[in-house]
């Protein structure tokens, strides 16, 4: 399946897709809908979705078999997965090759950065226990979580990634801005948000914000995102420093 009607003539190549799946009938799901919807539509990146099973060589349309060694459950098998890959993903894709995966490197900003700076890239839905361990090199797949708790399946993290990186690719967000004073731009959180009402349940906005003077609301929210960064994430302050 290929989703992303052409209602606007694409300046340049869209920022290519691919997830392969067991169930591509969850896509393009929330992805269809606001900024990365919209983005779609106009061909900013489009997205094709791969039925690993289509690869499957049996007339039960087998994807897995249970563990080497023993234990529960069962394990998708490294033959139909490369084959998957390989007509997904001929010589010369130079895009990047994701499976998602709970043991992975930790999905961050950067990453998602990069990702969105290239030409697309190919993700690989685990389900069940996950997948046969010979295929992530024999694929040059990079394992990535997108958290420390386990899905019960690779989809909704597949979505994760692109939501992230589709709304960094250019005009897409409707205010650049927003980009590089949104969390982790900087290394920092970002800072606290007030809108109107002026008191709200005997609660003001800061002073700071309504006073006009940008240079003290620009120093007001670098104080406010220092300070929530070295209460709420530690981990991301000392790597400041
Ligand atoms: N047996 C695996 C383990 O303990 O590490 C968990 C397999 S999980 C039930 C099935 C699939 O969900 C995985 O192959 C992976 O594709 C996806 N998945 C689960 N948790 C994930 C996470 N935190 N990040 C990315 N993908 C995840």
């Amino acid at each position: 399946m290929t989703a992303g009607p052409d209602t606007t003539a694409p300046s340049r190549e869209p920022w290519r897709a691919t997830v392969l799946t067991l169930y591509p009938e969850m896509f393009p799901g929330p992805l269809g809908v606001s900024l990365a919807g919209r983005a779609l539509a106009q061909n900013t990146w489009s997205l094709e979705v791969r039925n690993i099973r289509d690869h499957a060589t049996d007339r039960h349309r087998t994807v897995d078999d249970t563990p080497a060694g023993g234990g529960p459950g069962m394990v998708m098998r490294a033959d139909i997965l490369a084959a998957a890959i390989d007509a997904a993903s001929p010589a010369g894709d130079d895009r990047p090759r994701l499976l998602l995966g709970p043991r992975g490197v930790p999905l961050d900003q950067a990453r998602i950065r990069d990702l969105a700076a290239g030409p697309g890239v190919l993700l690989l839905a685990g389900r069940f226990e996950g997948v046969d361990e010979r295929v992530i090199a024999a694929r040059n797949l990079l394992e990535v979580s997108i958290g420390d708790y386990v899905l019960s399946g690779g989809e909704l993290a597949a979505m994760v990634v692109l939501d992230a990186a589709v709304r960094l690719l250019p005009g897409v967000m409707g205010n650049e801005e927003s980009a590089t004073s949104e969390s982790f731009a900087d290394g920092l959180l970002e800072y606290p948000h007030y809108t109107r009402p002026q008191v709200w349940e005997g609660q003001s906005i800061p002073p700071t914000l309504t006073s006009g003077n940008h240079a003290e609301i620009a120093a007001w929210r670098r104080r406010e995102a220092e300070r929530l960064t070295r209460e709420r994430r530690p981990d991301l302050w000392s790597k400041r420093k």
